[in-house]
């Protein structure tokens, strides 16, 4: 079904494919890759001037990744893992933009990707069943498949602070990070946002600059890395059986840890004694392991409170001030909010060129030419750095305008909230795929892992269509509201509620609240492979 050589019409200059894909990161790499070994004539349309996605976009100073560098690649490809070599155990966001820059050379991807343009509109035409594409450079696609690989962080979230565009120093956004990176020697820095970027960023910026302020509005919860150089001998024995290894990290909930002995008791089946020692062990071993500390910390409050108060002792210990440890110490439920892995987060503020000003109560109330300003007092700075992450999940797509069945737009369909069936189509919207889109466990796991998945899983329905003769797949607007209620009574089992968090999109004003993951990455796993062996149940293919 391909058409024949993804010709140009040369009277309107619009490009004829079968595949047009939206983003460059991860997921628009391996899809590319996969919609090649269908023989289909594809384009990739990249907003940023390179490869990589979130690792070409977030170069502030300490981003790197927190889940393991091993788990967190590619596993599609055995040569490709085997001749890879991660320094670290956490990778730096120089290393795995090498590394993405190294898969779109490895397998020569580039020739098909058009670098620093942006997909303005995607429509669908009835009668053509065929979708046209519209981008920045003025041009026109039409193509039988758009595959939305726009990433779940990706539309960088500013806030509306009044006085925001008078400030006459520097202003930075952690995911727009200039590439020739900042010097913060001698200046005077205020930092807004506790989340991963800000905690990640401000022990190196406090390290250069001669004063940092924090603006705090939620302390987050953050268990350290424990980074450290790859021991070679670990190395090589994941290697000799990486294929194994792999397949272990995706029978799990979260894709990744597999190789991790799972705890499989509740925090409130232990001694006192025992539960410490064990939430000890995780803090030796560092990172995102510690939430696998019992199998209940998620859906229990009780044994939630246990390894939430067990971190906050431990921030009582780092930092020396008392005031400013209770406030750096968050009283919410530990995990609802993603958990964050830090560098010397808390000891940070035990140096005398850092403080901390807390914004929950009395917010920033505005930005003037020098200063931030909080409860009538003017913080004077140099720089801003905006550590206020994303419009999650839905922000860049809802940059685009997609209009699909009926006129219909995907605005207008999400305007309470994303529906989806499996997070991959939207009703209306046929042949359209959203990769880890809301309804999927996507940011809940290891994303490389759910991003395989995805993409392995849009190759198979299209072939599947191929096969068959048929020409299109669509989610029917039943299943939707089925899958949409499931999402939501099997969040609604869980702690995931419990907070302002970026998944309920509550970080951003007036975005509707509902929750946009999906928690449990092996059972969702389990249940596409079934809808695809019983022929794609709840979803029209014509
Ligand atoms: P992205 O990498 O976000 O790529 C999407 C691309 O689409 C972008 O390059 C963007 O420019 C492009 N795009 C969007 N809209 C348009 C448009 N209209 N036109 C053209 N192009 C467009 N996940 C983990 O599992 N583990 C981690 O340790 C981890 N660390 C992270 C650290 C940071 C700092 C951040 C921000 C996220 C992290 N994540 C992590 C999540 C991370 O986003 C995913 O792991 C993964 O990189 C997503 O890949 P992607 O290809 O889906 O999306
Ligand atoms: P984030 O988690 O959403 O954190 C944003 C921070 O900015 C929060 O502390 C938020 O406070 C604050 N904020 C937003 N608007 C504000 C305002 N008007 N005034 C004051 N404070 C404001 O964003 P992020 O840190 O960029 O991380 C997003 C996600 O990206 C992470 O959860 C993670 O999934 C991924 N990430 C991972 C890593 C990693 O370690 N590998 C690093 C960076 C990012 P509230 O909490 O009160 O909203």
């Amino acid at each position: 079904m391909a058409v024949a050589g993804g010709a140009c019409d040369p009277v309107a200059m619009t490009r004829q494919l079968d595949m047009v894909i939206v983003g460059a990161g991860f997921a628009g790499l391996y899809m590319l890759h996969e919609a090649r070994t269908l023989g289909l004539e594809t384009e990739v349309i990249e907003a940023g001037d390179g490869v990589g996605g979130t690792w070409y976009w977030n170069r502030y100073p300490g981003a790197r990744c927190d889940t393991p560098s091993m788990e967190y690649s590619y596993g599609w490809h055995e040569a490709l893992q085997q001749e890879w070599e991660w320094s670290e155990k956490y990778a730096t966001q120089p290393e795995i933009l090498a590394y993405l820059d190294h898969v779109a050379d490895r397998f020569d991807l580039r020739r098909d990707i058009t670098f620093g343009t942006r997909v303005e509109a995607c429509s669908f035409d009835e009668a053509t069943e065929r979708w046209t594409v519209r981008s920045s450079n003025g041009q026109e696609r039409i193509t039988r498949f758009v595959v939305m690989a726009t990433g779940c962080l990706s539309s960088a979230n500013l806030p509306a602070i009044p006085g925001r565009d008078d400030f006459g120093g520097r202003t930075f956004h952690t995911g727009r990070w200039p590439h020739e990176g900042v010097d913060f020697a001698g200046r005077c820095v205020a930092v807004i946002g506790t989340g991963s970027s800000g905690v990640q960023s401000i022990p190196l910026i406090a390290e250069q600059a001669d004063q940092v302020i924090v603006f705090q509005r939620t302390p987050s919860y953050a268990v350290p890395a424990h980074n450290e150089p790859l021991d070679p001998e670990q190395v090589a024995a994941i290697k000799a059986d990486y294929v194994e290894w792999r397949k272990t990290a995706r029978d799990t909930s979260t894709g990744f840890g597999g190789h991790m002995a799972r705890l499989d008791r509740s925090a409130m089946d232990v001694s006192e004694e025992e539960r410490r020692a064990t939430y000890d062990a995780r803090w030796e071993i560092g990172g995102l392991f510690f939430l696998g500390s019992f199998n209940d910390l998620l859906l229990n409050p009780e044994s939630n409170a246990t390894a939430a108060s067990y971190v906050r002792a431990r921030i009582a210990k780092i930092v020396d001030d008392p005031e400013t440890a209770a406030m750096l110490s968050p009283d919410t439920t530990i995990g609802c909010k993603r958990l964050v892995v830090d560098t010397d987060y808390f000891r940070t503020f035990n140096r005398s060129n850092v403080s901390l000003v807390d914004v929950s109560a009395t917010p920033v109330e505005q930005i003037t030419e020098t200063a931030v300003v909080v409860d009538g007092l003017h913080h004077h700075v140099d720089d801003i750095v905006f550590a206020t992450g994303f419009d999650a999940m839905t922000g860049s797509l809802d940059r685009i305008d997609i209009t699909g069945r009926g006129g219909r737009t995907l605005r207008d369909a999400w305007s309470a909230g994303p529906t989806t069936l499996l997070g991959l189509q939207v009703a209306g919207f046929p042949n359209l795929f959203t990769v880890t889109g809301p309804g999927s466990p996507s940011v809940l796991t290891n994303m490389v892992v759910s991003i395989e998945q995805h993409v392995e899983y849009i190759r198979d329905v299209i072939s599947s269509l191929d096969a068959e003769g048929l020409s299109t797949i669509e989610a029917t607007e039943e299943a939707q509201a089925e899958w949409v209620a499931w999402v939501n009574a099997v969040a609604g089992l869980t702690l995931f509620h419990g907070c302002s968090s970026w998944y309920l999109g509550a970080n951003v004003p007036g975005k509707p609240r509902v929750f946009m993951p999906l928690p449990g990455f092996v059972d969702y796993k389990t249940h596409c492979d079934a809808v695809a062996a019983e022929g794609y149940p709840g979803f029209v293919r014509a």
